[in-house]
């Protein structure tokens, strides 16, 4: 048997090796998708970019594939888990989004009608437009992480305010705000550690800073709901606490915040319902094991909840034993955080 459609320049050996896959001709060849040529017997690699190879230089190519893999966004490549994801946006915020971090060449539907809703980046009530765009699981989850992570800092900067009403000579500043970007590898970017936040003294110089987490969930004391039973934290975020200390040569306190959505059908608002510390000093004696997160290739340090105090005791804490903290870390160092 020959392979039929000399016209085109597949070579020999591999006309050969679609003959014995029942492939007999070029027209029966390119009523397949890629997908279909890959999973025939002995068509490896190669031999499929070959015969792309040899279909383009005559003008031909292969079926598209119905099933084909949609592009993320927010990453720029293929992805099986890539689909339509849908967000309540307004104006401004639909252009962050294109402009910081999902680009202006990807796919965007917006839908025509306008509600009067919490937007789901900035958290304002304003007119907004469901938005939909293709992302991958993992792109999808840190989108929406940064609205909540917007709406939990101005959470913990009204706070602040209200704690500190009676020592004005603490004032805090955000030196590292959340905010859109677009995907980066880690090794890309020469991060420089820094907290969240600085509280400044009188003079202006740095006394203390926070880095701030944000979740669901509440600790013991306070909050909404069940507390969690461990609190994980990546071991690199650790390493950056300790990096801000370093650079910032003063305590820098690790905060939680339970930050929950409410329902303003069919938008939804996050609320600010928790907030709790932790001594840097208190975190390795917590410590309950280093592991491997699940399903990642991220170590994380999992600590027992005890470490956090709610945060309402915080200014009373500042005001007495932070002193003596501070002496110590200029005395010993910084602590460690966790051990392997
Ligand atoms: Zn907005
Ligand atoms: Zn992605």
């Amino acid at each position: 048997m020959q392979f039929r459609g000399s016209e085109v320049a597949i070579a020999p050996a591999v006309q050969n090796k679609l003959l014995r896959a029942q492939v007999i001709s070029i027209e029966q060849l390119i009523t397949l998708n890629e997908r279909e040529l890959r999973s025939l017997p002995n068509i490896g690699p190669a031999a499929v970019s070959s015969i792309l190879a040899a279909l383009a230089e005559s003008g031909l190519s292969l079926a598209a594939d119905p099933y084909e893999e949609y592009e993320c966004a927010r990453h720029s490549d293929l992805a099986r888990d890539a689909e339509l994801r849908s967000y309540f946006l307004c104006g401004s915020c639909r252009d962050a989004y294109v402009q910081l971090a999902l680009g202006d060449r990807s796919p965007q539907w917006v839908s025509g009608e306008r509600v009067e809703g919490y937007c789901g980046h900035c958290n304002e009530l304003r007119e907004v437009r469901l938005s939909q765009w293709f992302l991958c699981g993992t792109c999808d989850r840190v989108i929406r992480s940064v609205g909540r992570g917007l709406a939990s800092a101005k959470f913990v900067t009204s706070l602040w305010a209200d704690m500190f009403r009676g020592m004005p000579e603490l004032s805090l500043r955000e030196i590292d705000p959340v905010r859109l970007r677009p995907q980066v590898r880690r090794s890309d970017v020469n991060r420089v550690a820094t907290a969240d936040f600085v509280a400044d003294d009188m003079s202006g110089s740095a006394l203390l800073g926070i880095e701030l987490k944000t979740g669901r969930s509440a600790l013991p004391e306070g909050g909404i709901g069940k507390p969690m039973s461990k609190f994980q934290l990546d071991t690199t975020d650790c390493d950056d606490i300790r990096a801000a200390a370093a650079t910032l040569n003063v305590p820098v306190f690790l905060l939680h915040a339970q930050v929950i959505g409410r329902a303003h059908a069919p938008t939804e608002r996050y609320e600010g319902v928790g907030l709790w510390f932790a001594r840097p000093w208190d975190m390795v004696e917590h410590l309950e094991a280093v592991r491997r997160r699940p399903r990642e290739t991220r170590d994380a340090a999992y600590f027992k909840t005890a470490m956090f105090r709610p945060f309402a005791e915080f200014p009373a804490y500042v005001n007495d034993a932070f002193r003596a903290d501070l002496e110590s870390m200029r005395r010993d160092g910084f602590p460690i955080l966790y051990r392997r």
